[in-house]
């Protein structure tokens, strides 16, 4: 095979010779041969499209520990490799995002709108974990729960295809995974629901729904969306916060004051609820926004953990020491040695400082 000169390399891959010594030092593209006597480097034709890739990623921004990670899966899996891309971009956008607040808070000092020089709030990053458990007596398990670097989901289906039910619905807001939509968070999400529930029309299967509880996170706040009784919590400061209303039959009826706290705990009606996405006609989402506190720690379940596990007990193992994926376990483990009579679906997801 004729091998290429760094020269006539450097005009076919648009990176000047300089740059492909830098990643020659660095491992990220080693010439095919290097000449012992003069030094000069020498490529393959065929490490064009390796030298491609790097380009490009350089001029995504991303740092070049990551861009030699991103060239290795290309040739492999090319799939993991886009993921990884769109991980990175997730991150830069949410990034921007912070810096943006930081721009105008400056701005607005400057302009005399602000009597001190603002702090600049740290940025911020989520850890998250989820899962969902059959339970002790159900044979099908129909929760779905989800966490990926912005979405934090969980949907409780129920009927003939509930299963299938509640993984659509999560499926349905998926987008909103790879890119920060561009007008608002919450008119992203409304969007999504309605997706949800025509795809729910789609499936055709009569009687058959879900409940869905959903935060997109946009690197400040926290856009949340909620259909049904799957609920979202907020433990700030060592106290817990139920931030959903259920929309469920004995929910009404508690607000109506027809019946008590204790009464609802046992009212035969307790699962009927008013709304659920499925499929006649768009559900009416409450939707939320909530600014993001470090230490802030959000909890999303299914009533298969909120019916067996009280308030208090749910608040105690969430402010024990442990990340996400422990205080998930911790939490299907109550839910399941208070009987587990339901599927049981938890996200947890904690608010920290990143790097900055
Ligand atoms: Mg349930």
């Amino acid at each position: 095979m004729e091998l290429l000169t760094i020269g006539a390399f450097s005009r076919a891959s648009r990176l000047s010779p300089k740059a492909l010594r830098l990643y020659d030092s660095l491992g990220l593209l080693t010439p095919a041969h290097v000449d012992q006597v003069s030094g000069y480097r020498f490529y393959r034709p065929d490490q064009l499209e390796r030298a491609r890739l790097v380009a490009w990623l350089r001029r995504l921004g991303m740092p070049l520990a990551r861009i030699g990670a991103v060239c290795d899966l290309a040739l492999e899996a090319p799939d993991r490799a886009a993921k990884q891309v769109a991980a990175y971009w997730a991150e830069a956008e949410a990034e921007l995002v912070a810096r943006r607040a930081l721009a105008a808070d400056l701005i607005s000092y400057l302009n005399g709108e602000e009597n001190n020089v603002p702090a600049p709030q740290p940025a911020l990053a989520i850890r998250y974990a989820a899962r969902s458990d059959i339970g002790r007596h159900r044979d099908r398990n129909q929760d779905t729960a989800y966490a990926g670097q912005r979405l934090l989901a969980v949907a409780d289906g129920m009927g003939a295809a509930g299963e299938a039910a509640s993984a659509a619905v999560i499926e349905a807001l998926k987008p909103l995974e790879g890119a920060l939509p561009a007008g608002s968070l919450l008119n992203a999400m409304q969007d999504a629901v309605r997706q949800a529930d025509s795809g729910l029309r789609d499936l055709g299967v009569p009687g058959t729904g879900s409940t869905l509880t959903a935060m997109l996170w946009s690197g400040s706040q926290l856009a949340l969306v909620h259909v049904g009784d799957t609920r979202a919590y907020l433990l700030r400061a060592g106290e817990l916060f139920q931030i959903t209303h259920d929309h469920s039959v004995v929910q009404a009826l508690l607000d109506q004051g027809k019946i008590t706290p204790e009464e609802a705990e046992s009212h035969p009606q307790r699962s009927l609820l008013l709304q659920a996405i499925d499929g006649n006609g768009p559900p009416q989402p409450d939707v939320s926004l909530h600014d993001a506190q470090a230490g802030d720690r959000y909890l999303l379940c299914s009533d298969g953990l909120t019916t067996v596990v009280s308030v208090t007990v749910i608040r105690d193992s969430l402010t024990a020491p442990g990340d996400p994926e422990q205080a998930v376990g911790h939490l299907i483990d109550l839910a399941n040695e208070a009987g587990g009579p339901d599927n049981i679906a938890c996200v947890v997801a904690d608010v920290v400082e990143s790097r900055s």
